[in-house]
This record gives structure tokens, sequence and C-alpha cells, in this order.
């Protein structure tokens, strides 16, 4: 091991980045502040026209988190007390708090161990007359399988929805992230793939009626000012927001590519190590590691051990939402889903992040390489 950490390791450098893009990104703000525009100022609709192509969907509403552009699309399909919304019990809270928050129940269906992504075979068992809606979530920077996600959803007359909240910029053989569902939600959280300094999120729409309702519900349920005809909340995303992802954008395409670089060094360092197991990524999919994630026995020592050589840690998730107390009453048991309450022992995401350079990597991989030997 010859490389030294000079400077230390961060798990994602938004420093470095806000460095390297701030002409751009002051250059976009500064406009935005004279002219006082704050709420649903021009830049909102440019961000929302720019990201629709990118992700080739017709519609697309800029709110104010990745929560929002969950429950949004939901409240705007009806979502209500007694449905039903499928999804998987290894993803962030959130996917599953904006459905019991409507009154509605999550049911879960387990993942694949190997991708921690939604087992698309295991869907059909659990739907029923009372199901509205499947929310496949792309964990970790790679796309659930939407599309069979969306075949089932047509087969039923669902609403198929992506939780791309980690996966902006990634893709399949069917298009882009967010792109192939009915809905597509994603997120603007500072530490996403495509993150503005606050938060922020998008939902993408093939319906225009439901992105109309939903763009209603955005602003307190109006269309015309003053005049509410449904029930809405305050879901807009700043302009400031806005002005600093358009100053991010040209940098974008970029930061993606050398996300995937950066995986496939990554991986590449890893495999050789016994006692890492790597996630696979399905064929045909683009990954942007919204996180580095990998599988290890023994996490905690080796959480420990990592942060003794200064390299910090995640752990994506360490309990299910089949098991959280806020979702104790759908009557859920340690057991119900092994393969999700298997996977979130054993995962540990690694710093990661577009301004990581190899030799931070070789160095990572050295020290979980030293950890199990001397084991
Ligand atoms: C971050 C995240 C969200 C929520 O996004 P916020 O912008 O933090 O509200 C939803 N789902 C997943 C999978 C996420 O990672």
């Amino acid at each position: 091991m010859t490389f030294k950490a000079t400077s230390k390791i961060e798990f994602i450098d938004l420093k470095r980045q806000f460095m390297a893009y701030k002409e751009d990104i002051l250059a976009r703000m500064h406009p935005v502040m004279e002219d006082a525009r704050f709420i649903l100022g021009s830049e909102i609709n440019e961000l929302e026209q720019t990201l629709s192509a990118y992700v080739n969907m017709p519609y697309a509403l800029a709110v104010a988190s990745g929560t929002d552009a969950l429950l949004i699309p939901l409240m705007a399909a009806g979502v209500k007390p007694g449905d039903e919304v499928i999804t998987t019990p290894f993803t962030f809270i959130a996917t599953a708090e904006v459905i019991q928050f409507l009154g509605a129940k999550p049911v879960f269906v387990d993942v694949d161990p190997d991708t921690c992504l939604i087992d698309v075979t295991k869907i059909e068992r659990v739907l029923n007359a009372n199901t509205k809606a499947i929310i496949g979530v792309s964990l970790y920077g790679q796309m659930a399988d939407m599309q069979a996600i969306g075949d089932i959803a047509d087969k039923y007359g669902l609403l198929s929805i992506e939780d791309g909240a980690q996966s902006f910029g990634a893709s399949n053989k069917f298009g882009r992230s967010c792109g192939v569902s009915k809905v597509g939600a994603t997120s603007f959280f500072p530490s996403k793939p495509f993150g503005c300094f606050g938060d922020g999120g998008m939902v993408f729409f093939q319906d225009e009626e439901l992105f109309k309702r939903s763009r209603m519900i955005r602003i307190h349920g109006q269309d015309k000012r003053y005049i509410h005809d449904i029930l809405g909340i305050n879901g807009r995303m700043d302009t400031l927001q806005a002005a600093i992802l358009l100053g991010k954008w040209p940098h974008f395409q970029d930061e993606v590519e050398k996300r995937q670089a950066l995986g496939d060094y990554y991986r590449k360092s890893l495999r050789k190590i016994e006692g890492v197991k790597i996630l696979d990524i399905k064929p045909g999919n683009t990954h942007v590691y919204g996180q580095m994630t990998i599988r290890v026995k023994l996490r905690d020592e080796l959480v420990k051990y990592l942060n003794s050589k200064q390299i910090p840690t995640a752990v994506h998730y360490p309990r299910p939402l089949h098991l959280q107390p806020v979702f104790a009453h759908l009557g859920y048991h340690a057991g119900d889903f092994p393969d999700s309450e298997c996977v979130a022992s054993e995962v540990l995401s690694l710093p990661f992040h577009p301004f990581l350079q190899t030799e931070e990597v070789d160095y990572i991989a050295d020290q979980i390489q030293f950890f199990f030997k001397g084991i």
C-alpha cells in the first residue's frame, strides 16, 4: 500500500463539487434574487422542461422534496383509506410513509438479495381488489424492473410509480430512470445523484390528467388563485433550488459518466476480496451509484476498522420497513421477508461521489482486504 490519505476521504464530497461549478451556480442564482422570483419563478418551468426532455416524459412537476414527489401523484390518483399500495420493505421510509399518510395500506414484497430490488415474480401473489398502485424502488442507483412492474400494473389497471430518488441519470434498455413508468418520482436532496442545496424533487407523468391534478395539489388544490377545487398541500420547489440545479445541469452528464467509470473501478477492486459480496447489475442497466453498497458479514467490526482508518461508511438501511414501529399495526413479523432482513444485516455503503480519486478507492479496497485477511 503506497497511497496515504492526505486529505480526509469524504463519504460524499459536496464542497468539492460546489467549488468546481461555483460560477455556473451563482450565475443562475443571482437573477432570481435580484428579481425576487422566489416562488414559482421562470426557472421552475425551465427545469421542468429540461428534465422532462432528458427522461423523455411529456409532463414534469417540480416539487418540494422527493417525499412530496411520491405523495402528490398518489393523492392525485385518489389513493385513500382502504386502498393498498405495493412496494418493498427494503427502502427509505418515505416510499411507504406516503402510502400510510393517505390512510392506505403499504403491502410489502420481498427483494432479490443479489440486487436489493423488488422481486417482481412475487408481486401478483399480494394483489387484490383493493390494490391501487405498485411503487418500484430503484435502490442504490439502478432501476428496478419497471417494465415488468408496468406490465403487471397494466394487466390489473393499477398505477405504476418508480421511486427514482437514488437513480436519476440511470437507464435500462427501455429508457431513463423516471421515464419508463406512468409516474417517475425523484429527489434532489443534496446527497442524491442530482442534488440541490436543500430539499427538492420532481415528478414525471405520462398522463396529462394526473399531471394537471398533481399541479393543483402542489399549490393548495387550486387552479385559479384562491379557488380551491381539491385538497392540496404546499408542495412547491423554491425557485432558488431550480436555479442551482440549472447551474449544475451542464455538468450532470459528465458526472453520470464519472460515476459509472468509478463504479466499475470500485467493483473491480472489491471483486477479489473474499468476504465482500458485490451487488449485481441487471443486464441492460446502467448504474449511477446513488450509493456504492456492498454486502459483508461482520459488518459492525468492519465499520469500526474502517473508521479507525478514516474511511466513513453508512448503512442503507439497517432495519426493513415491516419491522419498523410505525408499521407495527400492519401485523408483519420477523421472518416475513427473509431476503430483506438478510440484506439489512449485511449492506454497507462506502464513500462514493464523482470527485473521488481512484487512489482513494485503492486505499479503501486495501483496507477492506486487510480486515478480512486479519480475521
Ligand atoms: C431520498 C429518498 C426519498 C425521499 O426523498 P427526500 O427528497 O429526502 O424527501 C424517497 N425514496 C428513496 C428511495 C430515497 O432514497
